[in-house]
């Protein structure tokens, strides 16, 4: 820590901290869900906080931050689940949470710099008629720089697709880490030298991203007697494109007891599904659901839901903060034993795969399935609770859904290398050597 108070001296002016209280709460994310990981990352910090207000500062700290070869981690809202946002090798947190404005909004498109959070933006967008085509459960916490350094896909995905795909991110301005800064632009395919890159290849500054037309959002809860015919129901509702939806999620009936209040609103031993479906096409919906003996046991209508998520008024705060992975939150507060993976069925036959996994491993594995649509076509993907025991059996577990047709993206590694499926195919190592030409971001997290 010796090059510490050179850079501090040379950072005079801006806002930084480093007492110990900051630092642990900005060197930690959500890596505890995972027991692998906690073992791992517990003890990890870095040695200041830094918090830029403007581009200018963030440039002016990516110079201090070359010369004097300190490591740098850039920081979002902290929500990520493997470690991203975790200093292995100490040096500087930079938390972009400052860098919050609107920066353009045309129809249709939006540049927004990379510390708002998605929720912020929504605010900002709705009095205009538009929307976030998609943002993670975490919308409320998670900066829209943060999701596309280390997210994938959430509410809006069922109508969207993932962050991955062509279109869903249309630029990004980013800062490379050298003695004289640099603003790089990059645009279509060449922003996935960024996406889901864990922050290693310098920093992003702005992102532009399509919206969509604003809709007014109700959310039900619908009960089924089994997971078969619930996501028998979230399939055919998802295929049902004439209706718009911003979130299809179906839940095993041993879940709802693990959500606390919004699971009491489901009866004992029944499946469920929650949606969000444009308010005036809420009963083509119910009618989708009845075709699968589903009954709708909870509806809000757009203007609550709304102000549950704008304002958090009401009983149960936003659905969609039961989705996604947040239900491994809820359920985590309920027993310290779970744990989760991260599992896409292929379309040609994702119901029969689920059926598969659904009747094999008893109470070790209960599915949530959100559905998305990519590339023309319905799927869905998973992020069961697994109750742990061993490593050993966690990778049994990985290794048996493999068999049964499962595609697993390990969530219990920091290492980009290791992501599976969620790796972006793009020259990602190659770019970093033009943003962080000194290996200085995020080190540890790119091993190749
Ligand atoms: P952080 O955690 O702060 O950072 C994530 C990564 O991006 C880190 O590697 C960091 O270094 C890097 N980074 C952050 N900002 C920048 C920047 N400006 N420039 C360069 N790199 C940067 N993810 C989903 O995709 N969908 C979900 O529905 C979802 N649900 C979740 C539910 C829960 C309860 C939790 C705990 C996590 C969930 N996640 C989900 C993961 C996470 O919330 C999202 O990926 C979120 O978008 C991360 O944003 P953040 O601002 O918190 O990023």
């Amino acid at each position: 820590m010796d090059y510490l108070p050179a850079l501090i001296a040379e950072l005079g002016g801006l806002e930084i901290a480093d007492d110990p209280a900051t630092l642990r709460l900005k060197s930690r994310d959500f890596f505890w869900f995972s027991p692998l990981l906690k073992r791992q990352l517990e003890d990890c910090r870095g040695d200041v906080v830094v918090r830029p207000r403007n581009i200018e500062e963030v440039m002016k700290i990516a110079a201090v931050v070359a010369k004097t070869r300190s490591k740098i981690t850039v920081r979002g809202g902290g929500t990520g689940n493997y470690g991203q946002a975790v200093p292995l090798e100490g040096g500087v947190i930079l938390d972009m949470g400052a860098l919050d404005r609107v920066i353009s909004l045309e129809p249709g498109v939006g540049t927004f710099e990379a510390g708002a959070t998605m929720l912020e933006i929504d605010k900002a967008l709705a009095p205009k008629g538009w929307e976030l085509r998609f943002y993670p459960s975490t919308r409320k916490q998670a900066t829209i720089g943060g999701f596309v350094a280390g997210g994938a896909a959430g509410a809006g995905s069922c109508t969207w697709g993932q962050l991955s795909d062509p279109g869903a991110v249309l630029a990004v301005d980013v800062v490379t880490i050298e003695e004289e800064p640099r603003v790089m632009t990059l645009e279509g395919s060449d922003v996935r030298k960024v996406l889901h890159a864990y922050g290693v290849n310098g920093v992003i500054v702005s992102v532009t991203v399509p919206l969509a037309p604003a809709h007014t959002w109700a959310e039900k809860i619908v009960v089924f007697p089994t997971l078969e015919e619930a996501a028998a129901f979230g399939q055919a509702f998802t295929e049902a494109d004439g209706i718009a939806k911003k979130l299809v999620s179906v839940f095993d009936p041993r879940i709802p007891p693990k959500l606390g209040r919004v699971g009491k609103l489901v009866p004992e031993g029944k499946a469920a599904a929650i949606v969000m479906v444009s308010e005036p096409q809420a009963g083509a919906m119910t009618e989708i659901a009845g075709l699968h003996n589903g009954d709708v046991v909870f509806e809000r209508g757009a203007k609550e839901a709304e102000s549950a998520a704008f304002e958090g008024h009401g009983t149960y705060g936003p659905l969609y903060e039961y989705t996604w992975n947040h239900t491994t939150l809820h359920a985590l507060k309920r027993d310290p034993a779970i744990t989760y993976l991260q599992v896409k069925f292929p379309p040609e036959n994702n119901l029969e795969i689920v059926n598969r996994v659904a009747s094999e491993f008893g109470d070790e594995v209960q599915l949530h399935l959100e559905f998305q649509r990519r590339f023309g076509r319905v799927t869905c993907s998973a992020l069961p609770l697994v109750t742990y025991s061993t490593d050993e059996r966690l990778y049994e577990v990985i290794e048996r859904l493999e068999a049964l047709g499962a595609q697993v993206s390990n969530p219990h590694t920091y290492v980009l290398d290791n992501a599976g499926w969620k790796r972006v195919d793009a020259p990602q190592p190659e770019f970093k050597r033009i943003a962080d030409p000194h290996a200085l971001m995020n080190p540890g997290k790119l091993v190749s």
